[in-house]
């Protein structure tokens, strides 16, 4: 409890709270088991950002489906993903001939998730769709839609419900704006 309140210390401004996350998820988790169902169906959790989105959207798709993971890394200056992006773990199982959706906690230049997509659309995916917690359109760098979002957010940067700074805030129940006197205070 102590430690919850010390989190909120340090935001700024809640964006989403967990109700509405909530209620998001559950949408989307019915969307997709409509749009889905008779297909072979991967769901791709890109870690670790979006390890709490994936474990609760994945319980609202109410169809078989089988569960891998992906972590990659952009490399660039400072805080800012430049286009390279690095596989850091790669699935397990191939995907051929199947059905992946890619989820992840925010979009943001949209890099990572760009890369992602053509990378396991070669590897011959029967189709290659994405699915995010947030979206940040006012930073896109490359001509990426997301195929499913649940918010649509301004260009601040967030923490909270897997999304961390410095490996911190991930367990922080909603979604906020971190106060910039936390970065001043990282140097
Ligand atoms: P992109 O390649 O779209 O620029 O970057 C996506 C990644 O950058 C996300 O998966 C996330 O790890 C990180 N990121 C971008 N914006 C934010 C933000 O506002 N907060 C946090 N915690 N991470 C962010």
């Amino acid at each position: 409890m102590e430690k919850t309140v010390s989190m909120y210390n340090d935001i700024e401004k809640i964006l989403v709270t967990r109700r509405e996350i909530d209620v998001a998820v559950k949408k989307l988790g019915d969307m997709i088991t409509e749009q889905y169902e008779g297909k072979e169906l991967v769901m791709v959790c890109i870690l670790k950002g979006a390890a709490l989105f994936f474990s609760d959207l994945i319980r609202e798709v109410s169809l078989p489906m089988v569960i891998d993971f992906m972590s990659a890394s952009s490399y660039g200056s400072g805080t800012e993903s430049k286009g390279e992006v690095r596989i850091k773990k790669d699935l397990d199982r191939p995907i051929a001939g199947k059905h992946v959706i890619l989820v992840e906690d925010i979009v943001d230049t949209g890099n990572t998730i760009y890369f992602l997509q053509n990378y396991l659309k070669d590897r011959g995916a029967a189709s290659v769709r994405v699915a995010t917690l947030l979206d940040k359109p006012a930073r896109r760098k490359v001509p990426l839609k997301a195929d499913y979002y649940c918010f649509t957010i301004p260009d601040a940067f967030v923490v909270g419900y897997g999304l961390d700074y410095d490996e911190k805030y991930r367990n922080l129940p909603d979604i906020g704006i971190l106060s910039p006197g936390v970065y001043g205070a990282e140097g």
